[in-house]
């Protein structure tokens, strides 16, 4: 039954249903059974045996997970909370802090990372890199697919016991060296059989469970940790919310990235101005933007080239938008768009590929009923050769990029004052500027008035 699910759920994230599908597709699933705890015996071979509670939950949109243990001997304790982050165990406390995991009991946190197959599946999908396959053999006119599978600090050895790779959910063994302090070099394995999962250590039993079938849930979501420790940002769905700033602009803020993306709504088409880091989070604000405003996404700009804006072009080309450059960013979006990603497909590499891409040298315009913008190329940003800066000349607002920093009270320097002076020298007025980064800074404005910014960069 699991792998019926599991299947399903795999299937439509390699067709690409995630992008279009609105609802998070997560799971949990419930175990009863046993952990052993051997390391206060009171004669040799002494350990005890817990009655335990597992709950494995999952969100496969976002690769975010968590794991509650409890123990049913003592139902007033609450529960051991061990949170997934793609593939990494931490956990946590009342302030969202990332704490190393701790053994529970006699299972380690590496091991825990693996408890369920689903997790093995979705670390698979999250990390492929991390997986090494071979097939070896025949013997007995079988072959054998081998992985070598890096995780939390541990390497693992699996085996599929097919004559081909068939992926993760094929996998039924684990098998990883392992050093105890006292009792030296042994090993460790999980044995996946149906939803019995079986945790041996040097040949005992450390834990035993009995999972029910998984079922459908809303979502999981992780505490903040260290999102420096993870693979990569992944901005889950309900961050996308376009806050309306006028004159057909919408500023879209997410806490996780630190950052705004934002739209422009033209009558019967739509502007997009920044990346989002990654082609997954990019597919993901695709979906709701078609949402929202429930027309095409015409144009694609990015302040400069810079990973955070650029990001995410692959999948506006994706959406057949134009990608807006200035002339000297062409051969990095030429990398970018024939860039192999055999290790994270997305809707790009999947095809079908015919990209647009409009070279600006200068100013590019775009005006209808319902809004008006202008872009202008920044030659004199003193943070990259050419930069992009959004005007709206309607509301007399601008895009500044990464480009301002303007502290309440003091003077503007540095790419701020070489801003303000461009500002000047363009002859443009400004009555208000909104950063796209960051969006929180101790001390920093992320939304600055014309009066603002004039006073910062004349002061008396
Ligand atoms: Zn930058």
């Amino acid at each position: 039954m699991w792998r019926t699910l599991a299947a399903c759920f795999v299937c439509a994230l390699v067709t690409g249903a995630m992008a279009q599908s609105p609802a998070a597709q997560a799971w949990e699933a419930l175990a009863e059974g046993t952990i052993t705890d051997s390391t206060h015996p009171v004669r040799p071979g002494d350990f005890r045996t817990y009655n335990v509670r597992v709950r494995v939950a999952l969100d496969e949109q976002t690769g975010e997970g968590e794991i509650t243990i409890s123990n049913k001997d003592h139902p007033d304790t609450p529960p051991d909370r061990y949170f997934w982050r793609r593939g990494r165990l931490f956990q946590s406390n009342d302030a969202g802090d990332d704490l190393p995991p701790a053994n529970e009991a006699d299972l380690s946190p590496s091991t825990l990372a693996m408890i369920h197959r689903g997790l093995l599946a979705a670390y698979w999908r999250e990390r492929p890199e991390n997986f090494h396959a071979e097939v070896v053999g025949p013997r007995n006119d079988i072959k054998t697919t081998h992985f070598l599978i890096a995780s939390n600090d541990v390497l693992w050895k699996g085996w599929s016991g097919q004559n081909f790779m068939q992926g993760p959910h094929e996998i039924a063994y684990l098998w990883r060296r392992f050093h105890h302090d006292v009792l030296g070099s042994i090993y460790e394995n999980v044995d996946y059989d149906g939803n019995t999962v079986l945790v041996r250590r040097g040949g005992d039993i450390v834990a035993r469970l009995e999972f029910a079938d998984p079922r459908p849930i809303e979502k999981v979501r992780t505490p903040k940790g260290d999102p420096t420790r993870d693979a990569a940002m992944v901005i889950p769905p309900e961050e996308f919310v376009f806050r309306d700033l006028g004159g057909g602009l919408f500023a879209c803020e997410m806490a996780r990235a630190n950052a705004r993306v934002f739209v422009v709504e033209f009558e019967d088409h739509l502007l997009v101005f920044e990346g989002v880091y990654t082609t997954r989070n990019a597919e993901t604000l695709a979906a709701a933007v078609r949402d929202r405003f429930k027309k095409p996404v015409k144009y694609f700009a990015f302040s400069h080239i810079h990973g955070q804006y650029v990001g995410g072009s692959r999948a506006w080309s994706h959406e057949g938008a134009v990608i807006l450059i200035p002339p000297t960013s062409a051969p990095l979006i030429k990398d970018v768009l024939g860039a192999p990603f055999h290790l994270r497909e997305d809707s790009w590499s999947r095809g079908p590929r015919e990209s647009g891409i409009e070279a600006v040298a200068e100013r590019w315009t775009c005006e209808d009923e319902r809004a008006s913008v202008v872009i202008i190329n920044d030659k004199e940003s003193d943070h990259t050769n050419e930069y992009f800066i959004l005007y709206l000349p309607r509301t007399k607002t601008l895009l500044t990029g990464d480009l301002l920093f303007y502290r309440p009270g003091k003077p503007l320097t540095g790419r701020s004052l070489a801003l303000a002076k461009f500002i000047e020298k363009q002859g443009l007025e400004v009555d208000r500027c909104v950063t796209t980064w960051p969006l929180e800074w101790p001390g920093v404005k992320s939304e600055v008035s014309g009066d603002e910014l004039r006073a910062a960069a004349n002061p008396k």
